[in-house]
């Protein structure tokens, strides 16, 4: 089934227990710091009811209807597929919303293509995996994800001495009808407008956190959840014209506390497995599936800066001159090669796991690092064709409420290029990219999402095939050996 915007929303009003600060938030929906996110989420859902993007956005199976997201390729079709209904959705937010609904159901359907490795001598886990992707294809499920410890839990020491519990999340109990859960995971982006959490772990674990090694999926509602948020972006914004993106694109991101929650059997995926918590991404298409959809997310981002520098040169009249061309260039160039990194990854399917096809992987990591790497980068591209014009401008459109204010905003703050007011809207714009604390947001968000830069490198490290790499230099190398004597004056006849 596919839920409506409508009825998304519905689900969200189940009780869970939210806070900003000391204020516990009675609805997510209607809160003045989450309701037109929750709306432009709700749109995303809209989408696939509007017959122009049923093809891209759904499939059919078994008479039934499903997202896109929760199709297992088997084919590079399928996977063009999967790749148009992610750029479908980014192109609604221009790539601002990374955790969209596509995201975790991607890793989800990816590790359902390989279901086995859930499978181990103490535990068998793969009908849960095969059972949970049929619960969120079924009902058009929205989760995020929580896999990373929170920073003090690198400190253990500090913690045991104080005669604390290490905060980060792990089983404390076991019995007949499930695990619980007790502690921290950080960071859960999207939670508040999301029907599940998945707990687990993205790092690898040292043998000794066997009790961290839990790995489950918990409905955002569930007692003992608490979500902390982060400060809310969007309160920041008066109107929509003045903060296009901070308006209704803030995704939110939460730190999520769980007292001694209680986790039923069949939503528990890893037990007292520290390997296998960290191997069922990498060695399940679950991981490539699921950054696959950040690549494309990533793409749409890209098109709408290179656009924007695009604009905000014709508005200077800055787009004439030959340097300034050669930026626009440079970022067209990028935005392009962003796109081929994309495609590539299905030109070059790898047929795995076994009747199933998934994305290129060592493609995939390579726009991952690409993207981490290069996005401060092109922002300050952006920045810098901006000039001083962000700042240029009254605080606040409602200069065009007043007579007076009005005229002199009309008259003076006009370019031979545009009109004042859509001047002021598309400096508003870049602002909200390149500056705002929505900007910023996204600024650190590019950098962690996938994890730190090490992290990532360490993916394309693990994946490169380096026997035939170095056999490339032993190859060449083997051609020529140390010269006899007089090999010199052999060459030089
Ligand atoms: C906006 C935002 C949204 C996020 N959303 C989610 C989400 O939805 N779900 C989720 O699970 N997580 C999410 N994260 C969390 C994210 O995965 C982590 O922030 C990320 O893995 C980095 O971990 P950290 O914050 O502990 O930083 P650290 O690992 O402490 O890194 C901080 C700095 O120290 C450096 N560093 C640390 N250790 C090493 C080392 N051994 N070698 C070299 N350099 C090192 C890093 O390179 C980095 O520069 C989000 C983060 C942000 C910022």
């Amino acid at each position: 089934m596919i839920k409506t915007g409508k009825e998304h929303l519905e689900s969200l009003r189940d009780g869970r227990v939210v806070f900003i600060g000391d204020e516990r938030i009675e609805d997510v929906t209607t809160h003045p710091a989450f309701r037109r996110a929750a709306k432009t989420v709700a749109g995303l859902y809209d989408l696939k009811h509007q017959r122009e993007n049923r093809e891209i956005l759904t499939f059919q199976e078994e008479n039934q209807t499903h997202s896109m997201w929760f199709l297992q390729a088997k084919n590079q079709d399928d996977l063009r597929k999967r790749m148009a209904a992610h750029k479908l959705i980014a192109d609604q937010t221009c790539g601002m919303m990374g955790r969209s609904m596509d995201h975790v159901s991607s890793f989800v359907t990816g590790m359902s293509t390989n279901p086995s490795i859930f499978d181990t001598e103490k535990h068998k886990f793969s009908e849960n995996i095969l059972n949970y992707y049929k619960y969120m294809k079924e009902n058009d499920i929205f989760a995020t994800y929580a896999v990373l410890p929170p920073q003090a839990a690198r400190n253990p020491e500090f913690y045991q001495k104080k005669n604390l519990p290490i905060p980060t999340l792990m089983v404390t109990g076991q019995d007949a009808e499930g695990v619980t859960i007790s502690g921290m995971k950080m960071l859960a982006t999207s939670a508040v407008f999301c029907n599940d959490i998945w707990i687990g772990n993205l790092l690898p674990l040292a043998p000794d956190q066997v009790k961290q090694a839990i790995t489950c999926a918990v409905p955002c509602n569930s007692k003992g959840i608490t979500m902390w948020m982060r400060q809310p972006i969007s309160l920041n914004a008066e109107n929509q014209f003045d903060a296009p993106l901070t308006w209704n694109m803030d995704e939110t991101d939460v730190l999520v506390m769980c007292d001694n929650v209680k986790v039923p059997w069949e939503k528990v995926f890893v037990l007292d497995d520290a390997v296998l918590a960290r191997e069922i991404y990498i060695k399940t298409p679950g991981h490539c599936y699921g950054n696959h959809q950040s690549n494309v997310r990533f793409w749409s981002k890209m098109e709408l800066i290179t656009g924007l520098a695009s604009k905000v040169t014709q508005a200077t009249g800055a787009d004439q001159v030959p340097a300034v061309r050669e930026t626009l260039g440079r970022l067209a160039a990028l935005e392009a090669t962003l796109s081929g990194i994309i495609h590539g990854q299905i030109e070059a399917a790898e047929s795995w796991p076994e009747g199933f096809s998934t994305f290129n992987r060592r493609m995939m990591y390579a726009a991952l690092n690409w993207c981490t790497e290069n996005h401060s980068h092109i922002i300050d591209l952006l920045r810098e064709l901006c000039g001083g014009g962000v700042f240029q401008m009254p605080a606040s459109i409602s200069v065009m409420h007043d007579k007076d204010l009005r005229k002199n905003f009309e008259e003076y703050f006009q370019t031979p290029q545009m009109n004042a007011p859509d001047r002021m809207k598309l400096f508003r714009l870049a602002w909200d990219v390149v500056g705002s604390e929505f900007a910023g947001r996204q600024q650190q968000y590019e950098k962690f999402y996938a994890g730190a830069s090490f992290i990532i490198r360490n993916h394309s490290f693990r994946e490169a095939p380096w026997e035939d790499l170095d056999g490339v230099v032993d190859n060449l190398m083997s051609k020529y050996d140390i010269p006899e004597p007089g090999i010199k004056e052999a060459a030089a006849e």
